[in-house]
């Protein structure tokens, strides 16, 4: 085999290479049952205890209080942008939201079609490079609730303390769920796609306080309800087996790797790496402000875009993927999330180093 590179790309992104081991195995022949993960039932005593054990290891690495529901389901982090509102809104209630970037803005549209939007701060005009500080935005006293994204995958900026509000928080944490110890009991909704720090996309994870559920309207479809997935512990349909699989197996990897407060420990120092590379002359030149980066994802430009394009190029030659930004804003990314390898960050920072020598602007 081809040894393996280094994927900095948003998500998909790299697991634990030891889920990938077991995974591989399992694929043909679960747990020695007889029958690979991807053909077993749902509804089998195998796949539940799976399903069950991924959902113990979430609550018990987060601290999910008993009156959370952990729900796992489908149609990506996006759905979650109509769901939140169609479930939690309806004709003349409020909510609040901050706009950081296109994840937000995505889900600000949809929120419009359920409910009254107040959009108490946006960082558009200054291309989404920061997050507001506390006590930058008001909340309204009849919102229902404060809607933020945690991480902003594409400018790579993050909230370094959650909002404070006497407004339940609701938050897409797609891109830094587990990085950090969080307090979920400010929260109504947390919500993520698996696809960064958890698992492979297909599935999405939704913890909700349960009093919410009743809030569900009767007149909306079954499939977009969450007292639905709720009532049946997200087995009203077939659910994705597979990703819920790994992601218990990403889940099992954090845990022996010393737990969330170990994986922030190593998420800041891997992106200080990289940060003070971008810091130490005018070569580099980092997206977010300083006290709004991401530790998850850093965007960053190089002189000229004919340089930022070489750079792309030979870093993949060198083994290191996936570094071009999103469409957007152009220039670069890297993306490391919990599983990105602390090696891959030393053999990036040395390349950077290398490649400004080489390339003056
Ligand atoms: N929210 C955030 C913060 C994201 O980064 C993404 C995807 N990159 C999404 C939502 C959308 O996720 P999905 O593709 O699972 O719908």
């Amino acid at each position: 085999m081809k040894e393996r590179i280094y994927n900095f790309s948003p998500g998909p992104a790299m697991l634990p290479y030891e889920v990938l081991q077991q995974a591989s195995g399992d694929i043909l022949n679960f747990d020695n049952s007889g029958i690979g993960i991807c053909e077993i039932s749902h509804r089998s005593k195998e796949f539940m205890h799976v399903a069950a054990e991924a959902e113990e290891l979430l609550r018990e690495l987060l601290n999910i209080p008993g009156n959370y529901r952990v729900l796992f389901l489908q149609g990506g982090a996006s759905s979650q942008f109509f769901m939140i509102p169609m479930n939690l809104l309806g004709p003349g209630k409020k909510a609040t939201y901050l706009n950081t970037g296109t994840w937000s803005k995505k889900s600000i549209k949809e929120a419009k079609l359920f409910g009254e939007i107040e959009v108490a701060f946006s960082s558009e005009e200054e291309k989404f490079n920061r997050v507001p500080s506390q006590g930058e935005y008001t909340v309204a006293d009849d919102s229902e609730y404060l809607y933020f994204v945690s991480n902003n995958t594409i400018y790579g900026t993050q909230f370094s303390t959650m909002p404070v509000s006497e407004k339940m928080l609701v938050s897409d944490m797609s891109s830094d769920i587990l990085s950090r110890p969080i307090d979920v009991s400010k929260f109504g909704v947390i919500f993520a796609g698996a696809q960064k720090n958890m698992g492979p996309s297909g599935v999405t994870t939704v913890i909700i306080r349960d009093d919410l559920l009743e809030r569900c309207p009767e007149n909306i479809p079954t499939m977009l309800k969450y007292s639905t997935h709720a009532e049946k512990e997200s087995m009203f349909n077939t659910p994705p087996t597979f990703p819920i699989y790994i992601v218990g197996k990403v889940l099992k990897w954090l845990k022996e790797n010393g737990g969330i407060g170990e994986m922030e420990k190593r998420n800041r120092e891997k992106a200080d790496q990289v940060y003070k590379v971008i810091d130490s002359g005018e070569y580099y030149r980092g997206h977010a402000l300083v006290e709004s980066r991401s530790m998850m994802n850093i965007a960053f430009n190089l002189p000229t875009p004919e340089l930022e394009g070489k750079f792309i190029a030979e870093a993949a030659e060198k083994g290191l993927n996936g570094l071009k930004g999103h469409r957007s804003i152009g220039g670069c990314r890297a993306s490391i999330y919990n599983a990105f390898p602390r090696e891959g960050i030393t053999r990036l920072v040395d390349f950077m180093q290398e490649f400004e020598k080489t390339n003056p602007a």
